[in-house]
């Protein structure tokens, strides 16, 4: 029977990017037209578009807990994350510790460093996703030059409490970067409460636009730029600043700012609905990773007796976005490393789903869409035990 692709589109793949809110857009063209001038420009109209580029900054660096200086525009998580690396670590090798299953953004710049002479140590993590304590005090601490970890896991939502680890960089003087791409505009962060030295942050995963994300380091830290130009964002990140979407980033992040608890409680409604319904309709099921220190918006479960690939496949004629995997990662049909780090059995491996909620979406979607999931997994379960 064919597929019924009649019905709407239901967007659960926030981890993904996310949908500018209407109040980012209408910034964003107001700026475009109004605040085109090179913000450098001693001229009025550069000043005028310097004004709402350093207001921008102040409100982004305020509402992450940090001084306006602090905060360097770049023009994404992927880029702050390579900035924070490679400008971070010295010129002479040495051993960067990260965790297992971070995102590529991370593993790829320390994969290039390590081609380059520097050693790798990965951290192990518990069943539940999260960072192994008791691995802290064996670190090759006198070799260490930089250690990094996700706040908030892509895949599985799963949120790691940085106290002890970024307590024991700061006595062993190492600098501890976080990548809060994920955590940024669904969870509260504080920059300077975390005791982190840098954290990443892009504007596209907390409805804000794409290009444009920040990275966020303490004054006191040397930063080695990766590309080299004029004297922006005091020559860290040199390059003619892209004012309208720095506004738009920062009316995305006002707009989470405004109420987070609402925010935080009306995607965990949602990415609770939605878990327990598959729960009821599509039994067995498996939640991955912590259900306790987790995203509200996160839902990352697997199918056992399914395969990833042609559920996927089914789910998207049945008009559901969802993924498998990061979508940097999509078009392989490799587990997530982060499940394989987890120690996840192999029905988990070969068939787990990321659902990421957002803010457009409704309770009235959710129960949609739990009856188009059940549907689907129902069918093919039968169809595998024919
Ligand atoms: N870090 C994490 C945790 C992410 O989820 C992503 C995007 O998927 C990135 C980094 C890369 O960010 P960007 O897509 O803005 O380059």
């Amino acid at each position: 029977m064919a597929a019924d692709t009649s019905h709407h589109l239901i967007y659960l793949d926030n981890n993904a990017t996310t949908r500018p809110l209407p109040e980012v857009l209408e910034v964003m063209q107001r700026h475009f037209a109004d605040s085109f001038a090179n913000p450098g420009s001693r001229h009025a109209a550069g000043r005028a578009a310097r004004k709402v580029l350093e207001a921008s900054r102040e409100s982004i660096a305020q509402i992450l807990g940090a001084a306006p200086e602090e905060l360097i525009f770049t023009s994404g998580g992927t880029e702050s994350i390579n900035l924070a690396i490679r400008g971070l670590v010295g010129t002479n090798p040495g051993t960067i510790a990260l965790p297992h299953g971070e995102h590529p953004a991370t593993l790829e710049a320390c994969h290039a460093l390590q081609r380059r002479g520097w050693k790798l140590h990965f951290l192990d993590i518990d069943s539940e996703g999260r960072l192994v304590e008791d691995q802290f005090s064996h670190l090759p601490w006198d070799d260490l030059q930089l250690v990094s970890v996700m706040l908030a896991h892509n895949e599985t939502g799963v949120i790691q409490d940085l106290g002890p680890l970024a307590a024991m960089c700061q006595q062993h003087r190492v600098p501890l970067h976080v990548d809060a791409v994920q955590a940024a505009g669904k969870i509260p962060v504080d920059f300077h409460a975390l005791g982190v030295d840098a954290m990443s942050i892009g504007a596209h995963k907390f409805n804000g636009p794409r290009g444009i994300g920040g990275l966020l380091i303490k004054a006191e830290r040397t930063l080695n730029p990766l590309i080299f130009g004029g004297h922006q964002e005091a020559e860290r990140r040199p390059g003619t600043e892209p004012v309208a979407l720095i506004a738009g980033m920062a009316a995305a992040l006002e707009a989470f700012d405004a109420d987070p608890t609402s925010r935080f409680q009306q995607l965990q409604q949602l990415r609770d609905r939605l878990q327990a319904g598959l729960r009821e309709r599509c039994p067995p099921v498996i939640v991955n990773g912590s259900q306790q220190h987790r995203l509200p918006n996160t839902l990352n479960i697997a199918f056992p007796g399914l395969e990833g690939d042609p559920l996927l496949i089914a789910l998207d004629l049945e008009g559901i976005a969802c993924s498998l995997g990061s979508a940097c990662a999509s078009g392989s049909s490799e587990p997530a490393p982060v499940l394989v780090a987890m120690n996840c059995p192999n029905e988990v491996l070969d068939c787990s789903i990321r659902f990421s909620v957002g803010v457009g979406n409704t309770e009235a979607e959710m129960d949609d869409a739990v009856g188009r999931i059940a549907g689907v997994v129902n069918r093919m379960r039968d169809n595998c035990s024919q």
